[in-house]
């Protein structure tokens, strides 16, 4: 499922290339280059990028599921039942959401939105998130993406998490505030860690901006990330937003990793 760093580079060369061109030079590289599934690589007709088979693999999560942390259920046990992690360990956010089940088209999905230069990656992926944090928006929130340390945005100059953030509020219509919150400290990559090592590792990293009161007056917040593993990233920007003043924090991510499922990269 993994594409090869180099392989993502030269694909990301000839795309920026393909932006620049217009017109006949553009259906030129497509003659050359047929749009491509990005999972399967077989031909793409449509604008997606997504073939109708590695799209009905994309495990969607509709209810019933958990009402705090967005966990599909097996069965419905009322729209109160909630899942054994949310009671064991109740998030300092209201509200997780995710769009699909981590799998491996979402993983293809993340990865190539994280060092592809694929934009309109975010924009399908937002458009499940749009969905499934359908919830949240009546309420007005500021849309907050999760941030990377100034040095990781520069090896990889995408902050995938701003990317969605940007492109769900074009796609509501509400406020993005990508500034909102910060990352100081920089940590190691969560993968690989435990539960335990990702609690630590992220403790005090991250603050917000002073003027935070000022800029979300009073309204919900809506934390963005692309995945959530055991949510210890985003349990502690919402501390730090907690502490800051923030009414209420929910979480909305493209994905989501369920127990006895496929596990991230
Ligand atoms: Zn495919």
């Amino acid at each position: 499922m993994e594409t090869g760093a180099g392989e993502v580079k030269a694909i990301g060369r000839l795309e920026r290339l393909g932006r620049g061109l217009s017109g006949l030079g553009r259906l030129l590289l497509d003659q050359l280059y047929p749009p491509a599934c990005i999972a399967c690589q077989s031909p793409l007709t449509g604008g997606d990028c997504l073939c109708p088979t590695c799209f009905s693999g994309l495990k969607q999560i509709s209810v019933p599921l958990c009402p705090v942390l967005g966990i599909p259920f097996e069965t419905d046990l009322g729209s109160e039942a909630r899942s054994a992690e949310a009671l064991a360990d109740p998030p300092p956010f209201e509200r997780a959401r995710a769009a699909v089940r981590y799998g491996e088209v979402a993983g293809t999905l993340v990865s190539r939105l994280k060092y592809g230069d694929r934009p309109e990656l975010a924009r399908f992926c937002a458009r499940l998130m749009a969905a499934a944090g359908r919830d949240f928006w009546a309420a007005d929130p500021v849309l907050a993406p999760v941030p990377l340390h100034a040095s990781r945005l520069r090896f990889r100059r995408y902050n995938q998490s701003a990317l969605l953030a940007q492109e769900l509020a074009r796609q509501t219509g509400l406020d993005v505030d990508p500034q909102l919150v910060r990352r100081h400290k920089k940590t190691r990559q969560q993968v690989g860690l435990s539960g335990d090592g990702r609690l630590r590792n992220v403790q005090g990293a991250f603050s917000v901006h002073p003027l935070f009161m000022e800029r979300v007056q009073g309204r919900p917040i809506v934390l963005v990330d692309d995945v959530y593993t055991t949510g210890a990233t985003v349990k502690a920007v919402t501390r730090v937003l907690r502490r800051a003043g923030a009414a209420e924090v929910n979480v909305l991510t493209f994905a989501r990793v369920v127990i006895g499922e496929d596990s991230p990269i």
